[in-house]
């Protein structure tokens, strides 16, 4: 499918940058969260953005809405429209970086903030989930009182929960309903 350098990654990071901002409380408060959540990523901007700064926390959870309005999008013109003017407004720059030694594509703007390179590398990840398999594959977890996002990567788009967490729980719940059901009957 569309895992590689510039993609898996990237939406991986994404899905976990706008699952900070669900759950009632947000997970990127401090500036430490931020760089917390950035470190399992540093080989992919080492070398081409500037560390995340405490001055960045603002734009970059106007970031996580957009990207988490991107995945929402009913259909993929509209999640194209929203995807689009991320990229328009993070100065997306497509060229060919050597920084990990094989040459690939990054699309950051050449000595960015860690913001602009979070910009477009994430929406980056979106649009080449957008083009190559439509923007379905994104979902909000169906877990009564969970809103976290997923990537489904089933075969047949059955996914329906963020988590193995919320999928057992909602089983669970399912099967105590129907047990319910049966005994009041
Ligand atoms: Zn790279
Ligand atoms: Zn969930």
């Amino acid at each position: 499918m569309y895992f590689n350098h510039y993609t898996n990654r990237p939406v991986e990071l994404a899905v976990l940058l706008v699952n900070t901002g669900q759950g009632g409380s947000d997970q990127i408060a401090e500036a430490d969260d931020l760089n917390q959540l950035l470190e399992g990523y540093r080989d992919l901007w080492a070398g081409v953005a500037q560390p995340p700064k405490a001055s960045e926390l603002e734009a970059i959870r106007q970031l996580r809405d957009s990207l988490r309005t991107v995945m929402l999008s009913s259909d993929n013109a509209t999640a194209a429209g929203h995807v689009n003017a991320i990229l328009n407004d993070y100065g997306a720059v497509p060229r060919v970086s050597m920084h990990s030694g094989e040459p690939h594509l990054h699309f950051e703007p050449v000595n960015g903030t860690m913001t602009s390179w979070l910009g477009t590398t994430t929406a980056m990840g979106l649009a080449a989930v957008i083009v190559e398999d439509g923007v379905d594959r994104f979902g909000a977890c169906s877990a009564s009182d969970c809103d976290d996002v997923y990537v489904d990567t089933s075969r047949n788009r059955s996914r329906l929960n963020c988590s193995t967490t919320c999928s057992t729980r909602e089983a669970v719940a399912a099967h105590r309903r129907r047990k319910d059901e049966a005994e009041s009957k």
